[in-house]
């Protein structure tokens, strides 16, 4: 079980290795477990190993783990596909930041929830780098025109950006999906729009932290890496055909 331990241990050497050969702060690189199919058990086990933040893709899985963890304190992101139906049930499990919003019929539910429960809420937009039709995220050129809208939704706090680079081996494909997503941030920053702050660049996975963390990444979020492999493919999370 100190398995788990000793694989955010590696996780972070690589995420200080990374900064140190760029120069940048390894302390503007936060750690997210992604933690889809990982039991509350074991999820335990990294959380009071000094981890703050999981993220979970599917409200079920939310839902099933939320007792088993709510003695534990942690930080609950929302990654995946989030549905209008599921919004409530966002709210009610204490999801901090949903980092999946891809369209404005989904803030505009979401904003209309938070105002009748009088709270707020953190978002980043994902942004569909690879332009694989089957990835969720929004279209690249329509982001900026989509986190205008959004930012007049005065509970959402729009905190950045968050992409799923394309699933490739070759590192240097992968890397034009986060130098994409880093230029898309730039240009809104530049907009300077009310109620919008840019400074999250959510990227970077098990297999491609380095190449996101020299891109700019300011969250990497890491499964498989800490957790071991998952019996489903990622497709099943990803994709919107399962
Ligand atoms: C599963 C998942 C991750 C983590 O991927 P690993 O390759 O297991 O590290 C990151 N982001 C999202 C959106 C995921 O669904």
């Amino acid at each position: 079980m100190d398995e788990i331990v000793s694989h955010i241990a590696q996780i972070k050497n690589r995420i200080n290795q990374t900064c140190k050969k760029i120069g940048r702060n390894p302390d503007e690189v936060q750690l997210i477990l992604a933690t889809k199919t990982v039991s509350p058990e074991r999820i335990k086990i990294a959380i009071e190993s000094g981890e703050k933040c999981i993220a979970e893709n599917k409200v079920q899985e939310l839902k099933e783990k939320y007792d088993a963890l709510k003695d534990t304190p942690h930080i609950n992101h929302f990654i995946g596909h989030l549905q209008s139906n599921k919004i409530k049930d966002i709210l009610k499990y204490d999801v901090r930041c949903v980092q999946s919003i891809d369209r404005l019929e989904l803030a505009e539910k979401l904003h209309k929830r938070l105002l009748i429960e009088k709270k707020e809420i953190d978002i980043l937009i994902q942004v569909n780098t690879s332009f694989e039709k089957s990835k969720f995220g929004i279209e690249p050129n329509e982001t900026m025109n989509l986190i205008k809208k959004i930012s007049q939704f005065s509970t959402l706090k729009i905190k950045g950006l968050m992409t799923i680079g394309l699933f490739s081996t070759e590192a240097e494909q992968v890397r034009k999906c986060f130098r994409l997503l880093k230029s898309i941030q730039e240009e809104i920053i530049n907009e300077q729009i009310p109620n919008v702050e840019m400074k999250e660049l959510s990227m970077g996975m098990s297999g491609d932290l380095e190449t996101a963390i020299e891109e700019g990444a300011t969250i990497v979020r890491v499964g498989t890496a800490i957790f071991g492999k998952r019996i489903y493919s990622d497709s099943y999370y990803w994709n919107e055909y399962h």
